[in-house]
C-alpha cells in the first residue's frame, strides 16, 4: 500500500499487505491478549492511557508531520489533532473509572439488580484517513478502559499514520495483542468480522463502507457502531452576531480542507440577513488561502489525495450542470491535489444534489424565509449528523434542539467533538456514540446480577 503526499504527488513510503497468516496470527495474539487483559484492573488500564498521553505528547512533531504527509492537512492543525488525542487519553484515564461504577436497583419482588460493567472482546476499528489519529483515538481509548483489546483497519492512504500509533502503544508498555495494526485493505475485513475471535467492529467512513461493514457484522450478529457522512446545517437566523457568524461558517466549513464528516457544509441563512450574510461570506472564502500544508499561513492543505480532488470537482461540475452558481472552487495547476475554497448557490433544494456529502473546501449557501423553511431544508437529506444554529433567541434555539433531525446540535459554535460528550448520528449519518460514556460502553456487556 502507497503512501502518497498529495502536496507533492511523490510517493513517500510503501507498506507490504499483511497476508492470511499474519491475519491469523494476529488475530490469535488479540484472543490471548484478552484473555489477560479482560482481568486487568482499572488502575493497570488508566495508568496504560496516561503513559499513551505522554506519549503523543513527547511524540507530536513526529505523529503530526506523518498526518500532513500522508493527507496533506495543515501541520498546525495535524498538531492540535494529536494533541486532542493525548487530552481523550488523559480524560478516560481520569474519569473513565466512574462511568464504570456498578449500579444497584431494588426489586418490587424483593431482593436487588446489581449491573457490571464488563469488557465484550477484541474490537475491529474500520478508520478513514480524514483525522488519522482522532479517529483511532476515539475507539483506542475506550477500548483500553474497558478491557477490550483493538484491531485497527486503517484507510489504505494512512499505513503510516497506523504503524505509528501501534508504535506509540507498544513504547507505552502496552501488554501484546492490547492493540494491534492489521496493514491490509478492504478484502478480508468481511471474514474478519465473522471470525469467532472478533466481538464487534466500528467504522467511520463513506455510507459505502458503512453499509458492506454492518451487512458482515449483521450475518455474523455482532454489534457495530457507524460513524458515517454528513452534510450538516449552519443555519443563520436574523438575532445572530453576524460578523461572528461569517467567520465561524468559513471556519466550519474549510477545517480540515473540508473533509470533516461534522463541517457546516450547508448554510442556511434567513432572508432578513441572506445578501448581507452572502457578500461577506463569498468574500471571506475567496481570502481563504490554499497552500504548502508546512507553511503556518496556509489555511487549507491539498485535498488528500488526487482522486478526492477528482470527486470533488465531479460534483461541482454537476452542480453547475443543474443550474447552480460557482464562486471559486478551482483547481489549481501544478503539483499537488490543490483546489480553492468555493461557495455554490442555487443547488436545488429538492432533489438529489443538496443530499451529496462535498468531501472539500465547498459551501453550498440557502436562503429561507423562516425558521420552518431552515428546519425543512436542513432535514431534506438523508443525514443526520451534526448542526450549527446561530441565533441569540432562546425559543428559537429550542426549535432548532428539538426539530433539526441531527444527533448533535451546537449553539453559536461551529460543531466539534469532544473527549467528554457523546458524538454520533442518526438516519443515513450511522448508529450508535463514540466518546462520552455512551462511547465506553458501546463495546461493554452491561452485566445484570442478581442478588436475594
Ligand atoms: P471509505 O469509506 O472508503 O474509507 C474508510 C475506511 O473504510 C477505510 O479504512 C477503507 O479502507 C474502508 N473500507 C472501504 N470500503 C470498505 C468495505 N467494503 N469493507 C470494509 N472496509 C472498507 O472512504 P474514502 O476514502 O473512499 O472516502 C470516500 C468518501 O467517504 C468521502 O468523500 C466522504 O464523503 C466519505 N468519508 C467520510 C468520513 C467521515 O469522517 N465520516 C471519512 C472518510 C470518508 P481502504 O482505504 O483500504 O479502502
Amino acid at each position: 500500500m502507497k503512501s502518497v503526499n498529495p502536496a507533492t504527488g511523490e510517493i513517500i513510503a510503501t507498506h507490504e499487505e499483511l497476508d492470511a497468516a499474519g491475519i491469523e496470527a494476529r488475530l490469535s495474539r488479540a484472543a490471548a491478549g484478552f484473555a489477560r487483559w479482560r482481568l486487568s484492573g482499572l488502575d493497570e488500564r488508566t495508568a496504560l492511557l496516561a503513559r499513551l498521553a505522554d506519549g503523543f505528547a513527547a511524540h507530536r512533531d513526529e505523529l503530526a508531520a506523518m498526518a500532513t504527509a500522508e493527507m496533506g492537512k495543515t501541520l498546525k492543525s495535524a498538531l492540535a489533532e494529536v494533541d486532542k488525542c493525548a487530552a481523550l487519553f488523559r480524560h478516560l484515564a481520569q474519569a473513565g473509572p466512574d462511568m464504570l461504577a456498578p449500579s444497584s436497583i431494588p426489586l418490587a419482588a424483593g431482593g436487588r439488580a446489581e449491573t457490571r460493567w464488563l469488557p465484550l472482546g477484541p474490537v475491529l476499528a474500520v478508520m478513514p484517513w480524514n483525522f488519522p489519529y482522532w479517529q483511532v483515538a476515539r475507539f483506542l481509548a475506550p477500548t483500553i478502559l474497558a478491557g477490550n483489546v483493538g484491531l485497527l483497519k486503517h484507510a489504505s492512504n494512512v499505513q503510516g499514520a497506523a504503524a505509528l500509533i501501534e508504535r506509540m502503544v507498544k513504547e507505552a508498555g502496552a501488554p501484546a495483542g492490547v492493540f494491534q495494526n492489521l496493514p491490509i485493505r478492504s478484502g478480508p475485513v468481511g471474514a474478519i468480522i465473522a471470525d469467532d475471535r472478533v466481538a464487534a467492529v466500528t467504522l467511520t467512513g463513506s455510507e459505502a463502507a458503512g453499509q458492506a461493514v454492518a451487512e458482515q457484522a449483521g450475518r455474523a450478529l455482532k454489534k457495530v457502531v457507524l460513524e458515517l457522512g454528513g452534510s450538516d446545517p449552519f443555519i443563520v437566523m436574523p438575532s445572530a452576531d453576524l460578523d461572528d457568524a461569517v467567520s465561524k461558517a468559513v471556519t466550519a466549513r474549510i477545517q480540515n480542507t473540508g473533509q470533516s464528516c461534522i463541517c457546516g457544509k450547508r448554510m442556511i441563512v434567513h432572508e432578513a440577513i441572506h445578501d448581507d450574510f452572502r457578500d461577506r461570506f463569498v468574500a471571506a472564502m475567496a481570502a481563504v488561502k490554499a497552500g504548502d500544508p508546512l507553511d503556518p499561513a496556509s489555511d487549507i492543505g491539498p485535498l488528500s489525495s488526487e482522486e478526492q480532488r477528482r470527486t470533488v470537482q465531479a460534483q461541482l461540475w454537476k452542480m453547475k450542470a443543474a443550474g447552480a452558481t460557482l464562486t471559486g472552487g478551482e483547481a489549481l495547476a501544478g503539483p499537488g491535489a490543490y483546489m480553492t475554497a468555493g461557495v455554490l448557490e442555487d443547488v436545488p433544494v429538492d432533489g438529489d444534489l443538496m443530499a451529496e456529502e462535498i468531501f472539500g473546501p465547498i459551501a453550498m449557501l440557502f436562503r429561507v424565509t423562516d425558521i420552518d423553511d431552515a428546519i425543512r431544508v436542513a432535514n431534506a437529506i438523508p443525514f443526520g449528523l451534526g448542526s450549527s444554529v446561530w441565533t441569540r433567541d432562546v425559543a428559537e434555539q429550542e426549535r432548532f434542539v428539538r426539530d433539526i433531525a441531527a444527533g448533535m446540535t451546537a449553539i453559536n459554535q461551529v460543531m466539534a467533538s469532544a473527549p467528554e460528550a457523546p458524538f454520533g448520528g442518526i438516519k443515513r449519518s450511522g448508529h450508535g456514540r463514540e466518546l462520552g460514556a455512551a462511547g465506553l460502553h458501546a463495546f461493554m456487556n452491561q452485566k445484570t446480577v442478581l442478588r436475594a
